[in-house]
């Protein structure tokens, strides 16, 4: 196989694999960024939005992804 098309093969098993991402949870009531954890891209490719505890509204809220 030659050198540049081996190449273009290992970037392309590369990119299989990355398949879980790093995401951060924000709190939607007071846009604290409370969790970081990393999701399964092809389960969830829509904006993940989860009921988490909040430290700082004392209460479970609805905390969604962003960058
Ligand atoms: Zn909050």
């Amino acid at each position: 196989m030659p050198e540049k098309q081996k190449r273009l093969t290992q970037m392309k098993t590369l990119e299989v694999e990355v398949v879980r991402v790093k995401i951060t949870l924000a709190c939607t009531e007071c846009k604290q960024r409370n969790y970081n954890m990393t999701k399964e891209k092809k389960n969830h490719p829509e904006r993940l939005e989860t009921k988490k505890y909040c430290k700082f509204c004392r209460t479970h809220t609805l905390h969604k992804e962003t960058k």
